[in-house]
């Protein structure tokens, strides 16, 4: 189908932004990567009057280190992230989580902000960005805020933003200690939203213990969610064979998947044990 019409703006800079998405309220889109909206705008789901193109506005692109946080530029797209070498030393779930994400044409212009917009429970970042316990910078006329990300997802598609307000970074604290992370997700076919995907995280202290622990659960409620007893268990342990069993067993708690045309409940739930399973004897191989 063909979109509904609408007039275009390419403003340069976030307040230009901020200015024409206040003039223009609910009929105005931001236009990222355009990988989630157009198709909506194809089908009709969406049909903003106006589009704001934030692509040209320089500080929303590219990653930096300050102040103990990477700092993500809202226009980062999923292939920056999935090939950058210092990113994939220092931060490795982004890469192995962008490698996952669509096909390589969506990972050319799809933005992590984007993403994170959304707000789809079966997004990829959302659940890498609670494993990694990040905040989202937020800029609109009363000037910037930062929402920790489980804040950030208020429901099924609804993000914590106002509609004059533009998500202008994301924020992940800095490790410090010895990192292990894996994403494991199970598609239907390659390039797929997730059957299940599970983002695992952890910081592993000299003596061997864990220092922190993140793990993210996709397509697991209607939201991104947090198996948040399975990582205040991991904390203080050794990752041996008993405890990483008990965490796979927690993390089942807090999935609360539904049942649909990609599997039943009982069958995802069972993926989320399996894949915490794996994927922390395979990080506690790496780390030791
Ligand atoms: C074929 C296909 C397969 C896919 N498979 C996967 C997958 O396996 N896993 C996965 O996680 N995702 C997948 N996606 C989604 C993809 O990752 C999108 O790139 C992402 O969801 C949206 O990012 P975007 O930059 O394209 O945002 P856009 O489509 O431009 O925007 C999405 C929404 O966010 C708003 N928005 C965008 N940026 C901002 C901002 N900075 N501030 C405020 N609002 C903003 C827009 O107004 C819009 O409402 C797939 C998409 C396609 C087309």
């Amino acid at each position: 189908m063909i979109p509904n019409a609408f007039d275009y703006y390419s403003p340069t800079t976030v307040e230009e932004t901020i200015g024409l998405l206040q003039k223009y309220g609910y009929e105005a889109k931001i236009l990222a990567g355009g990988q989630s909206l157009l198709p909506m705008m194809k089908l009709r789901v969406a049909m903003p009057s106006v589009l704001v193109d934030i692509n040209h506005i320089d500080d929303l692109h590219g990653w930096r280190e300050e102040n103990g946080y990477l700092r993500i530029g809202a226009l980062t797209r999923h292939v920056d992230l999935e090939n950058e070498q210092h990113l994939k030393e220092s931060y490795p779930l982004l890469s192995k989580t962008a490698e996952w994400i669509a096909d390589v044409p969506v990972r050319n212009r799809g933005t992590i902000c984007g993403s994170l917009v959304h707000a789809d429970p079966s997004s990829d970042w959302g659940a890498a960005m609670i494993a990694l316990h990040a905040d989202v910078e937020v800029i609109g006329p009363s000037g910037i805020r930062r929402v920790f990300i489980d804040d950030f997802f208020v429901d099924t598609f609804t993000a914590s933003l106002e509609m004059d307000e533009i998500a202008s970074a994301v924020l992940i604290p800095s490790p410090i200690g010895r990192v292990g992370a894996r994403y494991m997700k199970l598609e239907r076919k390659a390039g797929d939203f997730a059957i299940v995907g599970v983002a695992l995280h952890v910081i592993k202290a000299n003596d061997g213990t864990v220092l922190d622990s993140g793990i993210g659960l996709c397509a697991c409620g209607d939201v991104p969610v947090r198996a948040k007893k399975a990582e205040e268990w991991l904390i203080g342990r050794p990752l041996d064979k008993e405890t990483i069993k008990q965490a796979s067993l927690l993390a089942q708690e807090d999935a609360n998947p539904a049942t649909d045309l990609r599997g039943s409940a009982e069958y995802k739930r069972d993926l989320v044990r399996v894949f915490v399973k794996r994927g922390l004897e395979e990080i506690a191989d790496e780390l030791r």
